[in-house]
């Protein structure tokens, strides 16, 4: 299915903290070559689960960012240029990488899509910018300071659409990057003010394109791109396993078990190869995502990963879930 595949997953490797050195029971995983993760560690469970792996791309904690983007990215996130809607993931435990590599890859390909724009005279480019945060499967606007939870509401055009949702049009590359500060520190706002970490949350960044020929003397091309690319830094993976006490952190434990597992089951069903029912409606993530999940949409999943042993539970966890998108 060689370049037909609709969803591109990797796994990054990030390296080894301070910490974790200090702990010094060394490095779990390595990179075999570009495509295969090979587990090293020396534990009598050994023998209980595969000694390697293969993804589409595996990334050493020496690969850079840029070439986290360039290989396990680009394309897809390029890919609304040409009027196709798409999504990256981060996936992966609580300091593992993932916000690290979003903001990596988001700058890299929204300055890619400026760059493009400027070589692509001949068309009319409107850009827009929306930013949203979702904390115990509640909607918040990361561009306005108003804290207000944001319904959804099914449009018939449109498919899901968040009600009262701020969309900027950007006026150049600057006006993006006021933005993305803005969005920044409404989700500290936020975290400080409900108490809670982003290791609990959803963000997603969306950037709308929508494109016409401008009109040449006699012919042109008239035709209208439209599509929107998300940029989405998930909540931590642990939250996936149920391990929460009681109260208020089993509440939020389950809601966003519910997106991350909503996540998990949609993606495992498009991987098959789309058939049957996909749940997009059991949850706030998927439903918002729905038009750029599946169907024509393209996606790539990032896996980040601690390559130390402390970490072996959730690193596997993580390591099925890049299997079920596979
Ligand atoms: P997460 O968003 O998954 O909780 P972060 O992206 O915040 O994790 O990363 C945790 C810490 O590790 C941060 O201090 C970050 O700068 C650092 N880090 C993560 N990935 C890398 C990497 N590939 N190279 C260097 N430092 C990294
Ligand atoms: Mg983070």
């Amino acid at each position: 299915m060689a370049g037909e595949e609709r969803i591109l997953v990797s796994v990054r490797l990030r390296p080894v903290n301070a910490r974790e050195a200090e702990r010094g029971n060394g490095s779990d995983w390595e990179c075999a070559g570009p495509t295969t993760l090979m587990f090293r560690g020396n534990i009598p469970e050994r023998a209980m689960f595969p000694a390697s792996y293969t993804y589409d791309r595996v990334f050493n904690p020496e690969c850079s960012t840029r070439q986290v983007y360039e290989e396990g990215a680009k394309q897809v996130a390029l890919s609304v240029l040409s009027g196709i809607n798409s999504s990256i993931f981060a996936y992966g435990q609580t300091s593992s990488g993932k916000t690290y590599t979003m903001v990596g890859i988001t700058e890299r390909s929204m300055s890619d899509i400026y760059d493009y724009i400027d070589k692509h005279p001949e068309r009319e480019y409107v850009l827009k910018f929306s930013a949203m945060e979702i904390y115990n499967e509640a909607v918040r606007d990361l561009l306005s300071p108003d804290a207000t939870q944001l319904r959804l509401l099914d449009d018939p055009e449109k498919g899901t659409v968040v009600e009262k949702l701020t969309e900027e049009t950007l006026r150049d590359k600057g006006h993006l990057l006021e933005l993305l500060a803005v969005c920044e520190a409404q989700r500290q706002i936020g975290e400080t003010a409900m108490n809670e970490t982003s290791s609990r949350s959803h963000q997603i960044l969306r950037l709308t394109i929508e494109s016409s020929a401008k009109q040449f003397m006699g012919r042109g091309n008239s035709s209208t791109l439209l599509a929107c690319v998300n940029f989405v830094d998930l909540a931590g993976s642990e939250r996936a396993s149920q391990t929460q006490s009681a109260g208020v952190r089993l509440k939020e434990g389950s809601h966003i078990n519910r997106s991350l597992l909503t996540l998990g089951k949609v993606i495992r069903q498009l991987s098959k190869g789309r058939n049957g029912h996909i749940p997009y409606r059991d949850s706030k993530l998927t439903r918002i995502l729905q038009s750029s999940l599946g169907g024509n949409a393209r996606t790539a999943i990032i896996c980040t990963m601690s390559p130390a042993h402390y970490h072996i539970e959730q690193s596997r966890n993580t390591l099925l879930f890049a299997n079920c998108a596979k």
